[in-house]
C-alpha cells in the first residue's frame, strides 16, 4: 500500500492535490489523491509510487512542506502494542526491495491541524519506546546519521498509524516540514519572517554564500512597515524601499536605506540591482508580469516575490501566474516557487537567469 505522503499548510489540500495529480501525470505516474480538507496533508496513490516519487523532487513541490514515501497505514492499532505492527511493516518492506533496511533517524510526527494537536504527547512518548526498539532491531543507526534514510511514523489518530521514509537529500529538514524561526525583537514586521524563510529554503548554501552579500544593492516593492527591507540591511544590502506606506524609523536610521513614496508598478532603477524583492498586495498576474519585466530588462540580477492567492482554483492561478512570467522574461530561469510556512494565501518565488 505504498503512497506518497504529503504535509501542507491546512485549507490547501485541493491545491496540494491538483499539483500532484497534474505532475504525476505528465512524469508518467498517473493517480489520485486522497485528502480530507482541513487535515494538512495529501497522500497519492499510484502502481509505483517509488517512482513518482524520484519522478517528483521535493524541490519542484509548490504546496507540499514535506515529500515522504508511505509504506504502511496501519489502522486499529491496538493502544497496549503500536509497535509490533510497525516492526513488522517494516519486515515487510525491506524485504521487498527498494526500501531501505537500516535508517538513520526517527521522527513520530503528527498532523498540525486541530484534529492532530492532541496526539502531540502520544508522539513524544510512542518516539522513546521505539527508538530503542528499533536499534535493537537492528533498523536504526545508533547514531544519528542524516546520510540515511529517515523513518517517519505518523499518527493521524491515536490507533491509525503511517509508516513512511524520507530520502533527506530529497525531504524538508524540519519536522512536518515547519521552518521554526524566531521573530527578532527588532523586526519591523511579522513578514521579516517570510523573507528569512524564502533565503533559507529557497536558496542552497552554497547560493546563500555567494548570492547574500554585504554592500550588494537591493529594491523592495511594497517595502512597508519594513521587514523585507530589515532583512535585506541585516544582510549587510543597501536598500531602496518603495512604498507609499511609512517605513520604521530605526530603518531610515540606519543609514542603508532609502525611502521612496513611489508606485511599486513604476518605479525602475536606473542601474542594474542585485536584488529585487516584491510583497505588494496586488493581482497576482499584475506582480508576475511586472516581475518578469525586471528580469527581461535587466533591473536585477535576482528576485524573491510573493503571489497573493486569495482566490478560489489557486493551483490554476498559481500556474498560470508561473507560465506567464516565464514566458514574459523571454529568457531561460532559475524558477523555484514554494508556500512557506510563514506564507499565509500566497506563494513565494525565487527566480534568476540560468
Ligand atoms: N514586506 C513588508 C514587510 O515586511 O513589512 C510588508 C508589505 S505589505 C504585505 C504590502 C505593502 O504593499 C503595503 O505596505 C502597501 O502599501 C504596498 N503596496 C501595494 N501596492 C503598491 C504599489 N502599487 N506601489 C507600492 N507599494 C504598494
Amino acid at each position: 500500500s505504498s503512497a506518497l505522503f504529503c504535509w501542507c499548510r491546512a485549507g490547501f489540500e485541493p491545491e496540494l492535490a491538483a499539483e500532484l495529480g497534474e505532475r504525476a501525470a505528465v512524469a508518467g505516474h498517473p493517480g489520485y489523491a486522497r485528502t480530507e480538507r482541513g487535515s494538512g496533508y495529501v497522500e497519492f496513490l499510484c502502481e509505483d509510487a517509488a517512482a513518482l516519487n524520484r519522478a517528483l523532487p521535493y524541490s519542484r513541490l509548490i504546496f507540499a512542506r514535506q515529500k515522504l514515501l508511505r509504506i504502511a497505514d496501519l489502522r486499529g492499532l491496538d493502544p497496549r502494542d503500536r509497535i509490533t505492527p510497525i516492526l513488522a511493516a517494516l519486515d515487510a518492506s525491506a524485504d521487498a526491495g527498494d526500501i531501505p533496511a537500516l535508517y538513520g533517524e526517527l521522527w513520530v510526527e503528527h498532523p498540525d491541524s486541530d484534529a492532530g494537536k492532541p496526539l502531540a504527547g502520544l508522539a513524544r512518548s510512542f518516539a522513546n519506546a521505539l527508538r530503542p526498539t528499533l536499534r535493537k532491531a537492528g533498523r536504526l543507526t545508533h547514531q544519528e546519521d542524516p546520510g540515511r534514510p529517515r523513518l517517519h511514523v505518523i499518527f493521524l489518530e491515536g490507533d491509525h498509524a503511517l509508516v513512511a521514509v524520507a530520502d533527506t537529500r530529497d525531504a524538508s529538514p524540519w519536522p512536518l516540514g515547519i521552518a521554526r524561526l524566531r521573530m527578532h525583537p527588532d523586526a519591523p514586521s511579522r513578514s521579516a519572517l517570510k523573507l528569512e524563510e524564502a533565503l533559507l529554503t529557497l536558496l542552497d548554501d552554497e547560493e546563500r554564500e555567494r548570492l547574500v552579500r554585504d554592500n550588494m544593492q537591493a529594491a523592495d516593492l511594497g517595502a512597508a512597515p519594513g521587514g523585507w527591507t530589515w532583512v535585506l540591511m541585516r544582510n549587510g544590502m543597501k536598500v531602496t524601499s518603495v512604498d507609499n506606506g511609512p517605513l520604521r524609523q530605526a530603518l531610515l536610521d540606519s543609514g542603508r536605506v532609502d525611502h521612496l513614496r513611489a508606485d511599486g508598478f513604476q518605479w525602475q532603477p536606473r542601474r542594474t540591482l542585485d536584488w529585487m524583492v516584491c510583497d505588494m498586495v496586488e493581482q497576482p498576474s499584475r506582480v508576475a508580469e511586472r516581475m518578469a519585466t525586471w528580469l527581461r530588462e535587466g533591473w536585477c540580477r535576482q528576485t524573491i516575490f510573493n503571489l497573493k492567492l486569495p482566490m478560489k482554483k489557486r493551483w490554476e492561478e498559481t500556474r498560470v501566474c508561473l507560465e506567464l512570467f516565464e514566458h514574459q522574461t523571454h529568457r531561460p530561469l532559475i524558477v523555484r516557487a514554494r508556500q512557506l510556512y510563514h506564507d499565509r494565501e500566497e506563494i513565494t518565488v525565487y527566480a534568476r537567469p540560468r
